[in-house]
């Protein structure tokens, strides 16, 4: 609690580690068992499956947001529509909270009527609220749910599936539904930034659920954490990995100048056999490349809209924003300021070429350039 001890004005207190602590006493963030939201990366689940110590604490700010949000709607869909929200499910392995259930009316009419929706469904769906940035959202609306999306909500549905609700305090009579005849299951989209959303839907047969299944049985087997496959590709190119608490544990701790995932790397043989590779990605991307610009080329000019399954718009072009130094001096002489006096190095620089001397350099240790790699055919003797 902060106390106020005299009238200087306090700077506004950060809202964020009130967040943070009360994220990390949520029950997600303490369970050592493996739920079915943590089957986004098998090296992760393992982490978690044998009760590692988090490495890294993460950027939380984004994630805390989502759950506030994801929160606030499902409980407004539960005041509204009377929809079954955040309950959970489990059996010997895997355990989740759905976040919502729609019954179809045959089952809904098994419940006492206070627990029964406002509106029945035509099959018994599983639901799940996933909250998004604009910058993923093209992603989302073109290619929908990422493969770990899919494989959570198909758990939560084949725990519904063939154990029904848990047993505990709070869903008895849910529970007492046993298990129930899942026919779909519902993504539920939401855009953080503009409040767009956009549904998917799949139906659900436990045959596809199947491969998540043996999914969480390979990370359930493996010995050790280190055993198990990383699903992503590390530090620097995968968000999930920049956002992991056991990132350090997975790669090792960040050396300067040199990227994590060069610790994959182990011999002559294998620095070879990625020489080759990239070389080969190198080749292939070439020409979709040079295409790429020349679309870009013809597209120039074309009027913002939508044209067949896409829309156009165009973005940059305004005039940038540069140092304005006369208003500043004007500025400096108003108030009685001395205006400073810097070398224009623009000027020398120029009156120098036109001498024809050339212009001094030093080196900069301080900044360095960026590091290209290079890779050339060896020359055969
Ligand atoms: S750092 Fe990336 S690959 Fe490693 S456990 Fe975390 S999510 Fe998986």
């Amino acid at each position: 609690m902060t106390t106020i001890t005299d009238n200087t004005p306090a700077r506004p207190v950060s809202l964020w580690p009130a967040a943070h602590a009360a994220d990390a006493r949520r029950p997600r963030s303490l369970q050592t068992k493996i739920g079915a939201s943590d089957t986004v990366c098998a090296r992760r689940a393992g982490y978690l499956l044998h009760g590692r110590t988090p490495t890294d604490t993460g950027e939380r700010r984004k994630a805390i947001l989502g759950t506030y949000l994801h929160a606030g709607m499902l409980e407004a869909a539960r005041e509204e529509y009377g929809w079954i929200i955040e309950r959970r499910v489990e059996d010997d392995t895997i355990r989740g909270h759905i976040d919502a259930v729609q019954l179809d009316s045959h089952t809904a009419a098994r419940l006492p009527k206070r627990l029964r929706p406002f509106l029945a469904a035509e099959e018994i769906t599983v639901e799940d609220i996933k909250t998004k940035s604009t910058f993923q959202w093209d992603t989302v609306v073109r290619h929908g749910a990422s493969e770990a999306e899919i494989r959570q909500v198909l758990l939560y549905a084949d725990l519904l599936h063939t154990e029904g609700f848990a047993d505990i305090d709070g869903q008895r009579q849910l529970a007492r539904l046993g298990p129930l005849p899942v026919g779909r299951i519902r993504f539920r989209f939401l855009n953080r930034d503009s409040g767009e959303d956009h549904v998917q839907e799949m139906p659900f047969t436990a045959e596809r659920a199947r491969g998540a299944r043996w999914w969480v049985e390979q990370v359930r087997a493996a010995e050790t954490p280190e055993d198990l496959p990383r699903t992503f590709p590390g530090p620097g190119l995968s968000a999930i990995c920049d956002n992991c608490p056991f990132k350090t544990a997975c790669w090792g701790p960040d050396v300067a100048g040199r990227r994590s995932q060069s610790l994959l790397v182990r011999d002559d043989a294998e620095r070879a056999q990625l020489l080759a590779e990239y070389v080969e990605v190198a080749e292939q991307m070439k020409p979709l490349r040079d295409r790429l610009k020349e679309l870009r080329a013809q597209l120039d000019g074309s009027e913002e809209g939508v044209y067949g399954a896409n829309a156009l718009s165009w973005s940059g072009g305004n005039p940038t924003r540069v140092d304005d130094t006369d208003a500043m001096a004007a500025l400096f002489t108003q108030a009685g300021l001395p205006v400073p006096t810097a070398p224009d190095t623009a000027a020398m620089k120029a009156q120098l070429k036109a001498a024809g001397i050339p212009v001094p350099v030093r080196l900069d240790h301080e900044r360095r350039t960026a590091v290209s790699i290079n890779v050339t055919a060896r020359k055969t003797p």
